[in-house]
């Protein structure tokens, strides 16, 4: 059994602006990775710059990252950030995701990136300051990253696993998220914390963690699709959001993931979306202890209570996936080639179960 977490995680109010001495010991120039406007309007931005000046490092910012970040950003970003000494990632999923693999080639250099960030020489990289505005990935405490490949037409894992340095989490850059983007994001914590739990590389410590994320959905449930939330409601999505993180650190995701990853590299669907969709059908293979203890935890009488309240939030945010049966063999086909996520399965699935769960799904 092993048991990994090197991550500093600070959750505080005002976090940002009360580490001065956090950013100091990192260096003297700072790369600042985000999205198109997210971490200025939430205040996130605005903290970390005024932080970095009170103690005098210098910083260039990266703000061209876009959802389900292409592999090519990375380059970008390390063009930007020629000669920092760290990577602090603001926002959601993809920007802190793409601070990891940029911080990789700050660290070795531009030259054949894309062997870097996926071949098999393990390179490590500059620290990276993980800031997330979304309750949803726990990228903050994972080592993972996940790229859009246009050449496989899929999202892939980049292999180099690189732990945030720090993860500097405040309730207060959560507030501005849009109604949507908290149902999706939320779903996708919910979605690591059962693959976390019905996996084959659960143990007792990721398990704490994921049952405990399951149980703050349950909680909460019914307030997910509410316009407001309370900032106590939202602080507590953020925190079951972050022990997903610490959750799949330890086991990785598996199948409700990699079936979702062509849900959203063919329609857009939002990731938590298009993992949600698949989780009613994985409990169905999955096995049966398991599965009761989750619906459990959730406040589910049956897998298909719980079918009917995510069916309802799908159906709000992905309104246009209408797929062949070609399509799904095609999705099948691909799924079957990621031996990763199937080994975290505790059964064994075939080619067949894979479709039927597409085919059951997207009916
Ligand atoms: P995201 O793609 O980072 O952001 C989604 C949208 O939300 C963007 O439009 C973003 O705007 C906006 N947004 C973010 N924070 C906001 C805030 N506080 N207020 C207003 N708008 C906000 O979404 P995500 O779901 O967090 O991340 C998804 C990515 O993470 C996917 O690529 C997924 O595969 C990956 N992922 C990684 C892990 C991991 O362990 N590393 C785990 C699961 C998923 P801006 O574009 O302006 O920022
Ligand atoms: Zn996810």
């Amino acid at each position: 059994m092993k048991y990994y977490m090197p991550t500093t995680v600070l959750d505080d109010d005002d976090v940002v602006l009360k580490s001065g001495e956090v950013f100091k010991k990192l260096g003297t120039k700072a790369l600042i990775v985000t999205g198109k406007s997210s971490a200025k309007k939430c205040g996130a931005l605005d903290d970390v710059i005024k932080v970095l000046d009170e103690e005098g490092i210098s910083h260039t910012i990266f703000d061209e990252v876009v959802e389900n970040p292409p592999i090519a950003q990375n380059y970008d970003g390390a063009i930007k950030g020629k000669g920092c000494d760290f990577v602090i990632g603001i926002g959601g999923g993809s920007p802190m995701d793409t601070a990891k693999g940029i911080a990789i080639l700050l660290k070795h250099g531009t030259d054949d990136y894309v062997e870097k960030l996926f071949g098999k020489v393990d390179y490590d990289s500059i620290p990276v300051v993980a800031i997330p505005t979304t309750s949803g990935t726990g990228s903050e405490v994972t080592p993972y990253s996940v790229f859009t490949d246009d050449v496989k037409k899929t999202k892939v894992s980049m292999a180099r696993r690189i732990f945030p340095t720090y993860s500097l989490i405040d309730v207060k850059y959560f507030k501005t998220m849009p109604k949507n983007v908290r149902i999706s994001t939320v779903i996708d914590a919910l979605s690591h914390s059962i693959e976390s739990y019905i996996n084959t590389k659960s143990s007792p410590y990721s398990e704490l963690y994921a049952l405990r994320g399951i149980e703050i959905f349950g909680e909460h449930k019914e307030l997910l699709d509410k316009e407001e939330i309370s900032t106590d409601v939202q602080g507590d999505f953020v925190r079951a959001s972050t022990y997903a993180g610490v959750a799949i650190a330890q086991t990785g995701t598996s199948l409700p993931h990699s079936l979702g990853y062509a849900i959203t590299y063919n329609f857009g669907v939002p990731h938590g979306i298009a993992n949600g969709m698949f989780l009613p059908e994985f409990l169905r293979v999955s096995p049966v202890d398991r599965r009761n203890t989750v619906l459990s935890a959730l406040g589910f009488g049956s897998i298909d209570e719980f079918a009917v309240y995510l069916d309802k939030l799908v159906k709000l945010i992905a309104k246009d996936v209408s797929v062949t049966e070609e399509d799904m063999i095609a999705y099948t086909e691909l799924l079957m080639e990621n031996k990763a996520k199937l080994k975290c399965h505790p059964t064994e699935v075939t080619h067949e179960d894979i479709l039927t769960i597409y085919k059951n799904t997207l009916k």
